[in-house]
């Protein structure tokens, strides 16, 4: 079965020696010093390595089970969910107000890698919760706060997104689930939602559901959309719970990964419910949310991939096959462990440049987060709104490809259950489609993002790698290895800004049939910038003489991997974008 331990060291690298959080001027970052993370960052390990991680397979085996209209979840993890109630990780960065620890999004995200990597679908149970909090919290009253928050914090009531119906997903605007106004102020909610996460199970007594819906009457489409609180059991005004609300499981759906999540069809059947936010503004309630629920999602793609390479090189290290073609480098044994040979390392470095670059990315997503919402910094705001459809895309897009190449380094015994290698690779699947479809997030990023506020955050991010390239031009080594393949990478993406620009005004399928290598070149940028910048904090700790030198060489040299091997991808997708609509349009829809 597969192992997981806890990154902290490489977690802390990015936390301390890239952001330097502490030393950020953010509300409740000077907390942030390197110890106190650190004893956090273990304390969750522990869990996540000893609890959640061995929980996985059992979770993925037994799945889900519908009894008598309540759905029971795998072994253990009623008991594993108590224990994260217990140690209070539910609250981790919720408000102070309603029982939270108040600890920035930054610190939370890390810690989710880590549940997240050991368990994705006991993780989800949580992280939905969290959703709907962040979502009440936002656009709550103040009664509502008081009523639903504490407990969701403390996850004794656990929380549910629902927007999907049957006949749609992305168009939530054709929506049917409906709204009638009641006389007390309450609302009568009547529909089907499909899909929807821990929408039922056995590990808290409530179940607080968002619900979109709309209200008879209202305008037509995306327009008509309301956002309403629906608790699977009623709940009085001194927080007592009461009758069953009108809330059903339809049935459990059977799915390719996530098993010990349960994906419920949810019936409405005139359930009480009470409108958050306001009347017919639902999506804007739901997307001053999205940034951080996306980056949640792309938290996961980038987990599962550091979970799934943990294992491939343990097993690399183990299986002995072949010989080295220099010469034998285990000449007792039968044969060299696979490590050895260079189309292995290949593998294991895509991996491993990734998941190391990825976790830079998302980290610094979520330090964009808390500086516009803990410091109304508005440039950060415009910068990771422009940012989470590329976080989101291309950390779950390669997340899954990782996976895949984990599988591939046992040969036949990733293909074969028992190894536990397929179920990384089933459960990272989902990170593509959930929380927007990826193909949606770069229709997001060219369609809305790029031109948002005249252009001003996309050439706020082109600044920001020209100033650092500048600033660090005096590093000859730097320059070599990282600046200047950076800023090769970044005039891809700024020929691919401006090819949109000249060609997709007067033919925006130009730009549409471009959208998703545009967010794979954005992405690598990213991850361009991110080792870039990794590599001058390692180059400033080995000049310090402080530390594990090792650990700092090793940082260095797996960044010039990332630069090397796969930044050059830049190219090839700048070439696809230029070709523009032709290749992809021409053809008449009944010759496929
Ligand atoms: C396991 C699981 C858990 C889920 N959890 C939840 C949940 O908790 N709550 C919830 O509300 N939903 C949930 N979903 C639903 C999920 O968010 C949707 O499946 C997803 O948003 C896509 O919607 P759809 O399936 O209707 O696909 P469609 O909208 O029909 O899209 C099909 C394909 O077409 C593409 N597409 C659609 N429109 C366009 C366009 N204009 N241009 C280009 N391409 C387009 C999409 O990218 C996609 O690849 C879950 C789904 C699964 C499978």
């Amino acid at each position: 079965m597969p192992s997981y331990t806890a990154p902290v060291n490489d977690i802390q690298f990015v936390l301390h020696a890239l952001l330097k959080a502490s030393a950020q001027d953010i509300p409740g970052y000077d907390e942030l010093e390197a110890d106190f993370t650190a004893a956090v960052l273990e304390e969750a390990g522990k869990i996540a390595g000893n609890v959640l991680a061995p929980l996985n397979a059992v979770g993925d085996a037994e799945g889900c089970v519908l009894e008598n209209g309540v759905v029971r979840t795998p072994s253990g993890f009623k008991d594993a969910f108590e224990q994260m109630k217990q140690g209070g990780w539910t609250a981790l960065d919720c408000d102070p107000e309603y029982g939270g620890q108040g600890m920035p999004v930054l610190l939370g995200t890390a810690v989710g890698e880590l549940f997240s990597g050991a368990n994705q679908a006991f993780t989800m149970y949580q992280g939905l919760t969290h959703g709907a909090y962040s979502a009440i919290h936002a656009h709550g009253t103040d009664a509502q706060k008081a009523k639903w928050l504490p407990k969701m914090v403390s996850c004794e009531w656990t929380g549910t997104m629902n927007l999907t119906e049957p006949h749609c997903g992305t168009d939530l605007g054709l929506m049917r689930t409906k709204a009638v106004p009641q006389e007390d102020g309450s609302y009568r909610i009547s529909g089907q939602k499909i899909f929807i996460s821990a929408g039922d199970h056995d590990m808290s007594e409530n179940v607080v559901h968002l619900v979109l819906a709309k209200i008879p009457g209202g305008p037509e489409g995306i327009k008509g959309v309301s956002l309403f609180i629906v608790p699977k059991f009623l709940v009085d005004d001194e927080g007592n719970i009461g009758a069953r609300n009108g809330v059903s499981v339809g049935k459990l759906e059977e799915k390719m990964g996530i098993h010990g999540n349960s994906t419920c069809v949810m019936n409405y059947d005139e359930a009480e419910g009470y409108l958050l936010g306001q009347e017919h503004k639902g999506m804007r309630a739901m997307f001053t949310m999205m940034n951080e629920a996306r980056l949640g999602v792309a938290m996961q793609g980038m987990a599962q991939a550091e979970a799934a390479y943990q294992n491939a090189v343990i097993y690399a290290k183990d299986r002995l096959q072949g010989r080295a073609v220099t010469g034998a480098e285990n000449p007792d044994g039968p044969a060299d462990p696979l490590i050895v040979h260079p189309d292995i390392r290949r593998n294991l470095l895509d991996q491993k440049s990734f998941v190391e670059g990825a976790r830079a990315f998302m980290l610094w997503g979520a330090y964009l987060l808390d500086k516009s919402h803990r410091s109304g910094d508005a440039e950060a705001e415009g910068l990771i709104s422009l940012l989470t459809p590329v976080l989101k895309g291309f950390l779950t897009d390669r997340g899954l490809d990782m996976t895949v190449q984990a599988q591939q380094v046992y040969g036949g015994h990733g293909y074969i259950e028992e190894w536990g290698m397929s179920q990384f690779v089933r459960d990272a699947r989902i990170t593509q489609i959930y929380e927007g479809a990826n193909g949606v997030q770069a229709l997001d990023l060219v369609g809305r993002k790029l031109a948002a506020d005249g252009g001003k955050h996309v050439m706020g991010f082109f600044e920001l790698v020209k100033g650092f390239i500048k600033e660090n031009e005096g590093d000859e080594a730097l320059k070599k290895d990282f600046l200047e393949p950076l800023k090769s990478a970044s005039k891809d993406l700024q020929a691919a800004g401006m090819f949109f620009m000249q060609n997709g005004m007067k033919n925006p399928n130009a730009a549409l049939a471009g959208s998703y290598d545009f967010m794979h070149l954005f992405g690598h940028v990213c991850l361009g910038l991110m080792w870039a910048r990794m590599a001058k904090a390692a180059t400033e700790a080995l000049a310090s003489g402080e530390g594990n030198a090792s650990f700092y060489e090793t940082k260095l040299a797996t960044g010039r991997y990332y630069m090397a091997r796969q930044l050059p991808a830049t190219k090839m997708h700048l070439a696809r974008i230029e070709s523009g609509a032709a290749p992809v349009m021409d053809l008449a829809a009944e010759a496929f």
